[in-house]
């Protein structure tokens, strides 16, 4: 038996200490970063935030909204070839091109034919490849198939938490890896399985062995604030995927509901009836995407040998998407003039933390 004795830390067990600056405001910093890649040719300019492939935030609706503001989409893979070739053709027009997005795939066979069908268009480039379990052999297998059959191609894969396995993933042809085990919002894999890595612990490790071999990785999962996502670029994170903190807009996927509950207010009725004051609050859903409820609206129920390793939460209704893009990207910025870091890339060289014991006074509440 092996126990790593070192300390693994999450987002919420560090701060960034702030430092002397020669930066004078916010916007003097570049959020925006010129990306080169390991195998894919074409170099991208865009803020490194990923809208995850979940059929709640990978969705066209968010995607557009994240582009305006040059932040990027893995859209999900349950939307048909038909409706992708359809999106990808009127957001070419609308945007330029469709540099900003990903189409995602799993590794089965089915997956690869709608996967070949949609690059055959030549409407995108970027591809995501996501399973569970990034450490099967049918990963590796499927990144070296794809990086033969669309060598051009900007291509993401994952998920795995150690460097080895970063390095293994890039070596066979991945120019990004997607890092992350049990850290998501609506994910219960850690509960049920028992494993999973702190994650900011898993982005320190894993950017260290992907910069080494000449990649890059993507940190998916776990940021609760914008201030995760300052941590995790400042950790060496090229890329921050999210759906939590994109859920329950607008522009999100999943059902909205509204619930009724007293306020414990009295309010008169007339001039002898009193009662509690009932408030109506809208929610809307958001869910694992290999959680029960996932698997019966996507795949028509659950196959008896996989379990749940994902929730299903209501979420207060957030309206339009755009104003939590907007702090995101203030969040960034004004970490980078508290750490001094004019761009992007510049992060992780200018930032030192603390290992806190605390990061938030909750004394009224967590918002
Ligand atoms: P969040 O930003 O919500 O913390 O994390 C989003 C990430 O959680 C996704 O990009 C994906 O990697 C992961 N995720 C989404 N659905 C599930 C699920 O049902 N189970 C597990 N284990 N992870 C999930």
């Amino acid at each position: 038996m092996r126990i790593y004795d070192d300390i693994q830390l999450d987002y919420c067990d560090v701060l960034l200490r702030p430092k002397r600056s020669t930066l004078a405001s916010r916007s003097e910093v570049i959020v925006e970063r010129e990306y080169t890649f390991k195998w894919c040719p074409r170099s991208l300019t865009a803020t490194g935030i990923v809208a995850a492939n979940m059929a709640t935030t990978g969705t066209f609706e968010i995607a557009k909204e994240m582009q305006k503001l040059r932040l990027m989409s893995a859209l999900h893979k349950h939307y048909t070839a038909q409706e992708l070739l359809q999106f990808l053709k009127d957001n070419a027009q609308a945007f330029g091109n469709n540099d900003l997005l990903f189409v995602s795939s799993g590794v089965s066979d089915a997956d690869y034919e709608k996967l070949k069908q949609v690059m055959a268009s030549k409407l995108i480039n970027n591809i995501c490849v996501d399973v569970a379990n990034g450490y099967s052999p049918y990963l590796i297998n499927y990144i070296r198939k794809i990086r033969k059959d669309f060598p051009q191609a900007l291509i993401m894969a994952g998920n795995v938490v150690t460097g080895d396995m970063c390095e293994d993933l890039i070596l066979n042809g991945a120019d990004i890896v997607k890092v992350g085990i049990g850290p998501g919002s609506v994910c219960t894999t850690r509960k049920l399985t028992g494993v999973g890595r702190p994650q900011f612990s898993t982005v320190i490790e894993c950017a260290d062995a992907a910069h080494g071999v000449g990649g890059m990785i993507c940190a998916d999962g776990g940021c609760t604030v914008p201030g995760d996502v300052c941590k995790s670029l400042c950790a060496g994170a090229d890329f921050v995927m999210l759906g939590g903190l994109l859920a329950g807009h607008t522009e999100s996927g999943g059902e909205m509901c509204t619930k009724s509950f007293q306020t414990g207010e009295v309010e008169m009725i007339d001039d002898k009836t009193c009662a509690m004051r009932i408030e109506e609050k809208q929610y809307k859903k958001f869910y694992g995407m290999s959680s029960e409820y996932a698997q019966d609206k996507h795949y028509g129920g659950m196959k008896k040998y996989r379990a749940s390793e994902g929730k299903v939460v209501e979420i207060p209704f957030r309206g339009p998407i755009e104003h939590t893009l907007l702090a995101i990207l203030g969040g960034i910025r004004s970490c980078m003039t508290y750490i001094g870091a004019k761009r992007l890339k510049d992060m992780p060289k200018c930032a030192t933390f603390y290992r806190v014991n605390r990061q938030l006074n909750t004394i009224f509440g967590n918002d």
